[in-house]
Order: C-alpha cells, then structure tokens, then sequence
C-alpha cells in the first residue's frame, strides 16, 4: 500500500502533512513523508491553560460516566484497527502483526478503564474517636503530561491517557518527534469522540508536536502536577529533576537491560522460540527487548548452535510484509550507534556473529540490519549498557545464585525472566533474593506484557508504574476523611487541650 493511501486512511489530509518545520521519515526507506507543524511555547502555554480548563470541568463528570467516554474511544480504536496499526508499522518500522498488537493494547486499556472507573476504591479505617469516622477518598489531580518515545508510538499514550481520563484528569502527549503523524491519527480519533459526547470538553486531551525542547516547557510547567515521561534514562534524569525541583509528580518509564537465565531443566525449544521473539521483535528497539542471556554451562553450547542457525533462517525487511519477522531501525543514528557497541563489545572481548547491515542496495536510506549475537567472557561495560538495536550478549554461568548476580548486575531494572523446570530455582527468581526488577516471568521471554499488570521497572529504570493493577492511584491524590458526628470534640492520641 501507497504511504499517501496509509496517511489518507488515518484521517491525515496535506493540511496537517505539509507546511510544517519537522521533517518525517518513514525507516522503511527514508522517504520523507511529511513536514509537520511544531508548536511555539507561546502555544504550548496556550494549551496547558485549554488543559486546565478542560480540566475544571471534566473533574465534576462522574467517574461512570468517564469511563462511558473511554468505552467508545475503546470502540472507535477497534474501527480504526487495521488502518493505524499500519500508520504504525510505517511510521516506527515495526512489523504490521505488532503494529496491530500495539493497537490492541489501546483497546485493552480502554476496556481495563471503563470498569476502573466504578472501582476507584478507598478504604475506610475505624476512627479511634467515638462518633468518629475515617476514609480515605480519591481525587483528579489536574493536567497529566505524556511524553512517549518512538518505539510505542500510540500504545504510550493509551495507557496514561484512559486511566488519567477516568481519574477525571485532562491530558496533554508530547510524542515523540520521530512519530507524530501516528499521534496526530490518535488524536483524530479522539476528536472524533469526544464531539459526540455532550460532557467531554474542549481540550480534555491535546497533542503538543515538537522535540525535547517544547516537551521541557510542559514538563517546568507547574500547570501540569503529572508528567508521565516514557524514553531514555538521560530524559528521565532531566525530566526527573525538573519536576522534583517543583513538587510534581513523575511517572518515569526509562531504558531496559533486559536478562533471561537458561537452566539446566530448562525447555531449550521453548526458550530458544523465547529468545528469537524477544530480542529481534521491534528490531530490538523495545524497553524489554531481551539484551543478555545467562545460560548454564552444561547447555550453552546446545542453546547457542540453535540459535544460530533460527537467526540465519530470519526474514527481514519491509515491516508492512507479512512474511518479515524484522524490520528496520528507526534512523541512521541507531545504526551508527549498534555498529559501535560491537566495536566496543569486540574490545571488551567478545566474538560477534550477525549485526551487518543488509538490504542496503533495495532500501539505501532504509537501516536493516542482521540481528548480532555476540558472545562474551563477561559482564563487560558494554553489556551493560542499553543499546537500543538488536543486539544479545550470551554469558555462561555455573552457579544459579552466580546467575541472579549478574542478572541484577547493570544500572537498569526494567524486565527478566528465568527457563527452569525446577521449582527450586523459580522461586528462588521471585524471592527477595531474586530478581531485582519491575518485571519477573518465568518461562515466558521478558517481553510483551500484558495491560492488567502495572508495567514499570526499577533503578535507572525510573521506578514508574502505568497500565493495569492498581497504576491508577499515580493518577489521583489520595484524601484522607475524618467526619465528627458527635456533639464533642475529643483529640487523638488522648491530648487534653482546654480553651
Ligand atoms: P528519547 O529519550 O530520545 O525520547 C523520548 C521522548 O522524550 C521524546 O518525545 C523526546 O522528545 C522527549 N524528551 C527528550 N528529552 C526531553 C526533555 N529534556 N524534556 C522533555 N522531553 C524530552 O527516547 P527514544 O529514543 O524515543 O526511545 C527509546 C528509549 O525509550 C529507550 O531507552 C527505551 O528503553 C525507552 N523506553 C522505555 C519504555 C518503558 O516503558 N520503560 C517504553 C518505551 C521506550
């Protein structure tokens, strides 16, 4: 299919496509395929005071009723499926059968939301005081701030937007400046939306196009109490300190290195088919993308020959064919960046297969590249450190507590997971001796979570929780009640006080 017909599809007319300052390549080949508008800060100002106003009202809408609102988003998501899904594979470089994996977890957030929004619980607690009662009540909170990154370039925003929206807040997303044609198609949809629903107000959720700089003025605006920020640890450090200096409240999703420890009663085809997934899908380009596997001695040898060859037999190429299992990278500048990790993984003592580039002669504007497998003596610095390509490090080990060493033995603490039959080893994984990180599976690859749980992970990692569980709380402020129905006004803890 055409690039103007994908476009044309989401509701993109030359409008919004063209006249604009930021330039928009699809990694399929480079082409550019549109020049978008940016906003200026004197607009970004403008739409934080819409935020605000949207917010004012949309706070006195029962929660039900948000969640009513949320309902048919969820359903036009599910008309829209097919065509966003493949704005997104044209758009990041993702294949079509995970752009519309990402687009089913919009709806599946959306579905998550509608019942949250009967279920926004607080406890009630006796009161030590006699005619004395005491509960906690949950509360909106304001704007809510959502930064994405380009690897999940509608999924993001789903995920913050239908909890913050049933929360009863208003929502600003700054995407990223690599995809915003597909947060333009969401916010067409949106609109579409929110004009056939009597209660939904102007500005209850905008887009803010433009890079870092226009996503910094959001998040020192102290119009905006919540700042949901998804991308690299060095973003999160900024956006961290910023939002800290003025009390704010942060949700940080950052960089992952993510492991997975092969035992020896592990299913070695199970995990293999594991590993292929989870560190070639997205072309590597996911927070959870598999980055290190800790194999045992006595199966290393076994697990890495299949390896191999799984990884010669890969289809790559373009992402919108349904044969290809790996698409491109996302620019240049990521391809710059693999090639030197296996330069520095080569110094550092490791012997490489894969990682060149392919393709170059169909696509010369397009990066594909051979996903590398590199095996190294140890954990060396570039292991480390979260390259964002697709790139695993294989590392032996000989004692399991040796393995969950190395396991958490890197800065980040996003996702990880154990291949064992013995239940010894599996619950030792998920003990406080286990794993340090927001995510733990067993015998399942470290990534393609599911909404119900709150996804998130610790250290540099940002320590941030979204989606399912009971994520919503860091969307609301928690008040807490002490009602008086008595004709006396008896203190705590017993302190006699008279006046
Ligand atoms: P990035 O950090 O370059 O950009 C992410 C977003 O942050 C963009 O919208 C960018 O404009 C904005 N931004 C950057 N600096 C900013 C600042 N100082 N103030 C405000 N906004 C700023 O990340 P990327 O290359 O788009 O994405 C890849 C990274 O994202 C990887 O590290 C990956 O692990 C991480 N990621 C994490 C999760 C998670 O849930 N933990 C999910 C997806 C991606």
């Amino acid at each position: 299919m055409a690039y103007e017909e994908l476009l044309e599809n989401n509701g993109l007319t030359s409008a919004v496509l063209s006249g604009g300052t930021l330039a928009v390549h699809s990694p399929i080949d480079g082409a550019e395929v549109a020049r978008v508008k940016t906003h200026t800060p004197e607009q970004a100002r403008e739409i934080i005071a819409a935020g605000v106003a949207a917010f004012a009202a949309w706070r006195t809408v029962p929660a039900p009723r948000r969640g009513e609102f949320v309902r048919l988003l969820g359903n036009e998501l599910r008309v829209q499926k097919e065509a966003l899904a493949s704005l997104v594979s044209m758009e990041c470089g993702k294949i079509l059968q995970e752009g519309l994996g990402e687009v089913q977890e919009m709806i599946d957030i959306c579905d998550f939301a509608v019942g949250l929004s009967r279920q926004l619980y607080g406890l009630t607690m006796p009161s030590e005081r006699p005619g004395h009662t005491m509960r906690e009540l949950w509360q909106p909170m304001g704007v809510c701030g959502v930064i994405s990154a380009f690897n999940f370039p509608v999924a993001v925003w789903s995920w913050n937007a239908a909890l913050a929206m049933v929360c009863g807040n208003s929502v600003i997303w700054k995407p990223s400046e690599k995809t915003p044609l597909t947060a333009l198609a969401v916010q067409n949809i949106f609109e579409k939306v929110a004009t056939g629903f009597a209660e939904a107000p102007v500005g209850l959720s905008q887009i803010l196009i433009g890079d870092s700089q226009i996503g910094a003025a959001m998040v020192a605006s102290e119009d905006v109490p919540i700042i949901s920020a998804t991308g690299s640890t060095g973003m999160g450090r900024s956006v961290g300190r910023v939002v800290a200096a003025r009390f704010g409240r942060c949700i940080l999703e950052l960089g992952g290195n993510n492991a997975m420890i092969v035992t020896p009663s592990a299913d070695l085809q199970m995990a293999l088919r594991a590993i292929v997934f989870s560190a070639v899908g997205t072309a590597g380009q996911r927070c959870t993308s598999l980055r290190r596997i800790i194999v045992h001695d006595s199966v290393y040898d076994e697990l890495l020959t299949g390896l191999r060859k799984a990884y010669e037999g890969l289809a790559i190429g373009n992402p919108l064919d349904p044969a290809v299992l790996v698409g491109p990278l996302i620019d240049a500048d990521s391809f710059e960046r693999m090639q030197q990790a296996l330069v520095t993984a080569v110094e550092q003592g490791g012997i490489v297969s894969g990682g060149q580039r392919v393709l170059a002669e169909q696509y010369p504007d397009g990066y594909y590249v051979q996903p590398a497998l590199i095996e190294m003596p140890g954990q060396s610095d570039i292991v480390k450190t979260e390259t964002f390509a697709p790139i695993v490090y294989a590392m032996k080990y000989s004692s399991f507590e040796d393995a969950v060493a190395l396991q958490n033995d890197v800065p980040q603490g996003l996702s990880s997971c154990v291949f064992s039959g013995s239940i010894k080893e599996t619950e030792h994984f998920l003990s406080p001796r286990g794993s340090d990180c927001g995510i733990a599976n067993v015998n399942i690859g470290p990534s393609g979570a599911e909404i119900g749980g709150a996804f998130g992970g610790e250290k540099e990692t940002g320590g941030g929780r979204e989606s399912g569980s009971d994520a919503w709380k860091a969307y609301m402020r928690r008040q807490t009640v002490t009602v008086n129905y008595s004709d006396e006004l008896p203190l705590a803890q017993g302190i006699n006080f008279e006046v």
